[in-house]
């Protein structure tokens, strides 16, 4: 048997060595070290306890030189023309020598199996450019969780010195509140010609947003787009005034033939300026970061409760709840009580 004081020498070993991992983490990503940007989001991203650690101290270490960027959300149906716009908006923003990182929210990637927001084949010529980092979505896991680990990438990005984030999604409902809460301004691509439902956006993501884009306004489809601002300018009137004092704006754009951005880039430009002079943005950002830690509550319990020895009383009282021998809620209460029990 281990004598009990070189158990603790041990465990006080480790937290030493994932203290310098943590330490010598920070320092390369603050040199801007891009190997080591993503080595650290990867950290983020295991369920291993020991990375865990090491990103918590890193997170917590990046936390004071995080901030200084504009975080955007990207959002639109698949096709809408997420990807080249990121690909065209993108290289503009870092023509002007800004440097700019791609991060992805999709709870579908757990099914799918694979991330395909965020995904370098799909932005090619950005994925070349050495002042852009793109990274696809986290895999596995709940919306909630995806979502708190893109929330934390962000903070990395930034002290690596990323002055505009990019966060792509796609969904119709949850995903896209997810990013509304880590963004400072949230963009809704449209296409010219279907209607609402038929693009599958429902009226509540609408209103989420802070600017609407028609893509694809090129060729033959530069009246239809043209008409569809107006219809959506129109529409946006009818919705409540938004709490940041800022009126959403209707734009419409090429990527293919990089037309449009420019303009896009001035509208986030202003809405920065104006909930910057507001104080909105100042206070949007601390109630996003009192709600994410929230959400990580809601995640550490989650998590604990069922990743507890108690998986064959949850098997049990599933098959109990099927049967209708128990009622869910007094079900979830007799496995809520167990687990004080075994504690
Ligand atoms: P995503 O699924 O939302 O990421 O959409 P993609 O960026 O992959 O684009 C879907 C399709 O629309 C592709 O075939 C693109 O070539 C096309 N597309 C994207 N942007 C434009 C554009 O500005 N003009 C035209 N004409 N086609 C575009």
């Amino acid at each position: 048997m281990p004598e009990k004081k070189d158990i603790a020498n041990k465990i006080r070993a480790a937290r030493k060595k994932n203290q310098q991992s943590a330490i010598d983490l920070f320092e390369e990503i603050r040199n801007g070290n891009i190997a080591s940007l993503g080595k650290a989001i990867t950290l983020l991203e295991s369920t291993k306890s020991d990375h865990e650690l090491i990103a918590s101290e890193l997170v917590d270490k990046c936390l004071p030189v995080s901030g200084n960027s504009v975080r955007i959300g990207i959002s639109g149906v698949p096709g809408v023309g997420k990807s080249s716009f990121i690909e065209s908006f993108g290289s503009l923003l870092t023509d002007q020598g800004k440097k700019l990182a791609v991060l992805a929210v999709d709870p579908s990637s757990k099914k799918s199996g694979g991330s395909i927001l965020g995904d370098k084949t799909r932005m090619e010529t950005l994925a070349q450019n050495e002042n852009a980092f793109i990274r696809p979505t986290p895999a596995g896991g709940s919306l909630g969780g995806v979502a708190l680990k893109t929330r934390e990438a962000i903070i990395l990005c930034e002290a690596a010195g990323y002055d505009v984030i990019l966060i792509e999604t796609v969904g119709v409902g949850q995903s896209e509140t997810a990013v509304k809460s880590m963004v400072d301004f949230f963009l809704l691509l449209m296409l010219s010609g279907a209607g609402d439902e038929l693009q599958g956006i429902k009226r509540g993501i609408m209103e989420m947003a802070d600017a609407l884009v028609i893509t694809k306004a090129d060729g033959e489809n530069v009246h239809p787009a043209k008409l569809a601002c107006r219809t959506y300018k129109n529409a946006l009137h009818l919705f409540p005034a938004s709490e940041s004092g800022w009126i959403p704006q209707v734009l419409s754009c090429s990527a293919q033939e990089q037309t449009g951005l420019d303009e896009i880039w001035e509208v986030i430009k202003s809405f920065e300026n104006q909930v910057k002079i507001n104080g909105f943005f100042e206070e949007e950002r601390k109630r996003q970061a009192v709600h994410w830690m929230h959400e990580a509550i809601m995640e550490e319990l989650r998590s604990s409760f069922y990743n507890s020895d108690q998986a064959t009383v949850i098997r049990q009282l599933e098959e109990q709840v099927q049967n209708q021998k128990i009622s869910p809620k007094n079900a979830a209460k007799l496995a809520m009580d167990k687990r004080s029990n075994n504690k």
